[in-house]
């Protein structure tokens, strides 16, 4: 199945030419505020697997000096998707979907990081800070 996305405004459209069946939510203090909640909910896809529609020219990133880079629509703020450092992975926020995946698997990154107001989601796997690249890309290959 195909999942294609796009940001608030809709300048900005992209397909993901797989079923996201894996998705996480990062809720270290980064993706909070990149977010603007509780968590950052997301998936990895293969670039491969990825393809822009329109609007990459109005993406612009902010970078903090430890490198940690958002990506976002210049028009309406929405966080867009970004190849992951120098990995061949895209990162998906799941809230730009406009389809609902059918997801096997959920996993929780940072929970020591949780805030007391984030909603309450079931887990299959709860990680207590980020796990290693390793780890991780092995669920999303
Ligand atoms: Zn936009
Ligand atoms: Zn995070």
């Amino acid at each position: 199945m195909k999942n294609d996305g796009s940001c608030l405004c809709g300048k900005i459209k992209f397909l993901v030419k797989k079923d996201i069946q894996t998705v996480y939510h990062c809720h270290c203090s980064l993706c909070r505020k990149q977010s603007g909640t509780g968590a950052n909910s997301a998936t990895l896809v293969n670039e491969t697997l990825f393809e822009w529609i329109s609007g990459t020219d109005s993406i612009s990133t902010f970078k903090k000096d430890t490198g940690f880079t958002s990506f976002f629509c210049m028009n309406c703020g929405s966080p867009v998707p970004n190849k992951v450092g120098n990995s061949s992975f895209m990162w998906i926020p799941l809230g730009l979907l406009n389809n609902m995946p059918i997801i096997k698997k959920r996993l929780g990154f940072c929970l020591t990081s949780k805030s007391n107001w984030s909603p309450v989601v079931t887990l299959d796997r709860e990680y207590l800070e980020l796990p290693s690249w390793n780890e991780l890309k092995e669920y999303f290959d």
